[in-house]
């Protein structure tokens, strides 16, 4: 395997950062997890707009532009054979001192994994996924915004600990203020009415990229869609649920602490989104090979 690190495409044995980089001393950095599938890359203008308005937040300038890490992100694909898969793009802070002061890190680091992906078992997919609500709230948006999409995700493994420690792979976060913010690596919606609900970024959401494509495909379809403030009783009493994210795609809930949603398997509306979020995978996005 090949990883792009600072400027070159090295051997995985050889792809290390400095134990004073300040991506791994602090979780000083950004980071994009992007798809590729059929030799096209889903979405990699988006999520590269999103890589450098995270940089932004954090006062991290990223060492290389926009049109270069397009290039990176296709090469990586390519050199290592991956027409399907996931691309890690990851920007730290770089080589510092122990200090906290980023002003004192030489160069911020970029790399890319291009690698296969391993997605929830076929059975989550075909039944749904079993939630958990996490007693670790979502970190409040004044102290960090959700928005950024940083290497500091210490909030959301808390949560995904519980989750697996209650036997299952995903837990629902909610913010300070008690209102359903996301999951520890997807964003949410309900059916309710047959409309589409979600909360707003405001409640601690990531700006997700799947979350976007959902907003095109209801307005596509015809179907509404708000983002409001939900609570857990809006997600166990919805007629449907599901959550989206680049690596889970679209994936029904079947249920909340126990407490089946609507018919408990992924209904109707779930499905069809599903079906035309794949439609679009294959045959949308950025040629690997140009
Ligand atoms: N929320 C969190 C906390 C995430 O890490 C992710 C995955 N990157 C998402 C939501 C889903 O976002 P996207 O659709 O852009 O992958």
């Amino acid at each position: 395997m090949k990883i792009f690190l600072d400027g070159r495409f090295v051997d995985k044995a050889d792809a290390k950062i400095s134990v004073f980089d300040h991506g791994l001393l602090y979780g000083d950095g950004v980071f994009e997890g992007i798809r590729v599938y059929n030799g096209r890359i889903f979405r990699l203008e988006q999520h590269l707009d999103r890589l450098f308005a995270s940089a932004t937040a954090i006062m991290l300038s990223v060492p290389m532009t926009h049109a270069e890490l397009v290039e990176v992100c296709c090469e990586c694909c390519r050199r290592n054979k991956i027409a399907n898969g996931y691309i890690r793009l990851v920007v730290t802070r770089g080589t510092g001192y122990l200090g906290l002061s980023p002003f004192k890190c030489s160069k911020p680091s970029v790399f890319c994994i291009a690698d296969t992906i391993e997605l929830y078992p076929d059975e989550v997919y075909r039944n749904g996924l079993r939630l958990i609500t996490a007693a670790t709230r979502r970190v409040n948006p004044a102290a960090i915004s959700p928005s950024v999409k940083s290497l500091n995700y210490l909030n959301n493994i808390m949560a995904k600990i519980e989750a697996i420690q209650a036997g299952t792979v995903e837990a629902l976060m909610l913010n300070d203020q008690g209102y359903v913010a996301e999951c520890t690596g997807d964003n949410i919606f309900i059916v309710r009415g047959g409309k589409l609900e979600t909360p707003p970024v405001s409640a601690g959401a990531l700006n997700g990229i799947t979350r976007g494509v959902v907003f095109e495909l209801a307005e596509r379809l015809n179907i509404a869609c708000r983002e409001v403030n939900l609570t857990r009783y809006d997600v166990m009493t919805a007629d449907e649920c599901f959550l989206t994210g680049t690596a889970a795609e679209i994936v029904a809930v079947a249920s909340l602490d126990g407490r089946a949603i609507g018919s408990g398997k992924p209904g109707p509306i779930t499905r069809r989104l599903e079906a035309e979020f794949h439609k679009l995978t294959r045959t949308e996005g950025t040629p690997i090979v140009r």
